[in-house]
């Protein structure tokens, strides 16, 4: 996303990748859930549109480039972000669980990933017991793999049952469901003390009870009742528990602070430590694709300000962060999906029907609430407005009745006692400018002062 944008702004963009082909951990996502030519399209489209150069086989650190390299070729700007690509090996307190080396044990990121390159036989999995050890939505997406292959998946993880407890299980309710629905059988509130093998291969793994995952800081620091021990057998192990970065390369480059965290500054996305190289993505902070990119956009932004020498900060940061939800608001609710009965589903066709085109139609109007004016300025933007409108109460006027508390949908009335007496006052970065409380107001004491009347009578005059 970064190169597209900055491709739009102008500027000559190489991806480097040591891969054979684009889409990182999007490749890892099972058939079923994003088809391969979906993916395929969407950059083959990019890069044409966008001409931008893709240089495969090209490593960052380890023996492949430095920065300096990069420099020395003439690059101005660099964005790294490399993802997550290190599967988490299972621990316990401080120590590695023995038993990683048995045949038949292996780490559930790097399988989604072979499966999807067409490397692994069914037969890995046909008529065996296979044991997925984690919570999250990718330990969903490696038993649902799994069982697609004919195995007879279970799942065991730290967390318990109630998502709704500081201690539940993080995979989204849809995945627990259509697994459960699949015939996957979860196993909650445990761990994995030792991996036990007979021969070289895999047999079972030994489970304490884990009787909490998070510690009163909320730091992930899980506990366990080692007299409550539980067995659980299989013929292969699958270890998802999660991903971390390749540190190698930022440790080399000096991009770590002294606790060996990456050193970026979060609003431009550039390395406190080196000028002109920005950070962003998984690598940064593990999300979602979409995360990813805004963290793309936001570095083209900081490389487009950086290379023209302008300020990087200025103007960009957020007043006001977060949305109220208005309230007073009918609800649409978003239009069930309909997915395949299991009994179709155990392949890797995408099972979700999606939405009509009526339906995508409606909920791509959807409003998205998306901030207040603070946040939003997009009056200001398409100059409609020189500035945010400022919105006033007539002290005056105001009986204190109330009227406007009960209208405005974004709760940013309220009264305050004054020489007057119970007053209304506008929380200036929770109004929306929306009008409501302005018509509704008994004693006509709520003003918005705008531009929209001669905004229009200008564009009016124009014709
Ligand atoms: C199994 C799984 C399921 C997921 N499901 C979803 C989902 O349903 N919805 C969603 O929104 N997100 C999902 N995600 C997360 C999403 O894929 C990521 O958030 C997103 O891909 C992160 O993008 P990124 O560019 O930061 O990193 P990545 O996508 O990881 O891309 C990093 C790229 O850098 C390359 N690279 C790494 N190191 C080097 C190096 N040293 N030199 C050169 N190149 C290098 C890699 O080969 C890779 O192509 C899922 C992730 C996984 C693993
Ligand atoms: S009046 Fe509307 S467009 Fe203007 S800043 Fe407020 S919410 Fe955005
Ligand atoms: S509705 Fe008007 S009169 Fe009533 S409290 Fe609000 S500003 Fe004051
Ligand atoms: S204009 Fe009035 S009703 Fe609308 S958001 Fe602002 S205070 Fe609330």
């Amino acid at each position: 996303m970064c190169a597209y944008m900055l491709t739009k702004m102008g500027y000559q963009v190489s991806i480097l990748e040591r891969g054979s082909e684009l889409g990182g951990a999007l490749r890892y996502i099972p058939k079923y859930r994003l088809p391969k030519n979906i993916l395929d399209t969407t950059f083959n489209n990019l890069i044409r549109i966008a001409h931008i150069e893709v240089k495969f086989g090209v490593e960052m650190g380890n023996d492949g480039k430095a920065l300096a390299d990069l420099k020395n070729e003439n690059y101005r700007a660099v964005f790294v972000a490399t993802g997550t690509p290190n599967p988490r090996p299972l621990t316990i307190g401080r120590e590695r669980v023995a038993g990683e080396e048995l045949e038949g044990v292996m780490f559930g990121l790097n399988l989604l990933f072979d499966v999807n390159q067409g490397k692994v036989s069914p037969q890995l999995f046909q008529g065996k017991r296979v044991v997925v050890v984690g919570g999250g939505n990718v330990a969903f997406d490696v038993a649902r793999t799994a069982r697609r292959f004919g195995g007879d998946a279970s799942l065991i993880c730290l967390e318990s049952e109630d998502k709704s407890s500081k201690d539940g299980i993080p995979a989204d309710v849809e995945e627990i469901e259509g697994a459960t629905e699949e015939g996957i059988k979860i196993t909650y509130s445990r761990g994995v003390e030792e991996i036990i093998g007979e021969g070289g291969k895999f047999k079972k793994i030994k489970c304490p009870r884990c009787t909490s995952v998070f510690d009163e800081d909320g730091r992930f620091n899980p506990k366990f009742d080692r007299s409550d021990v539980l067995y659980l057998e299989g013929d292969v192990l699958l270890i998802t528990i999660g991903q971390g970065p390749e540190r190698a390369f930022f440790q080399q480059e000096g991009l770590l602070d002294e606790r060996g965290r990456l050193d970026v500054d979060q609003l431009t996305l550039m390395s406190n430590r080196k000028e002109g190289v920005f950070i962003g993505g998984d690598v940064r902070r593990i999300g979602f694709a979409a995360e990813a990119m805004r963290d793309g956009i936001v570095a083209a932004e900081s490389i487009d300000r950086y290379l023209k020498g302008k300020d990087l900060k200025a103007g960009r940061e957020k007043e006001y962060e977060s949305a109220t939800i208005p309230k007073l608001m009918d609800y649409k609710s978003q239009p069930e999906l309909v997915w395949a009965p299991v009994e179709e589903r155990l392949n890797f066709e995408p099972f979700e029907k999606g939405f009509t085109l009526d339906e995508a139609v409606q909920e791509a109007r959807r409003c998205l609430c998306c901030g207040p004016c603070k946040s939003c300025k997009g009056c200001v933007v398409l100059e409609f407005q020189p500035e945010i409108s400022e919105i006033e109460v007539n002290k005056d006027l105001c009986s204190g009745c109330k009227v406007c508390l009960a209208v405005c949908p974004y709760d940013a009335a309220r009264l305050e006692k004054s020489d007057e007496g119970l007053v209304a006052v506008i929380d200036d970065f929770k109004c929306k400018r929306c009008g409501l409380c302005v018509t509704a107001c008994p004693a006509g004491a709520i003003t918005i002062k705008d531009r929209f009347a001669e905004t229009v009578a200008d564009a009016y005059a124009s014709l």
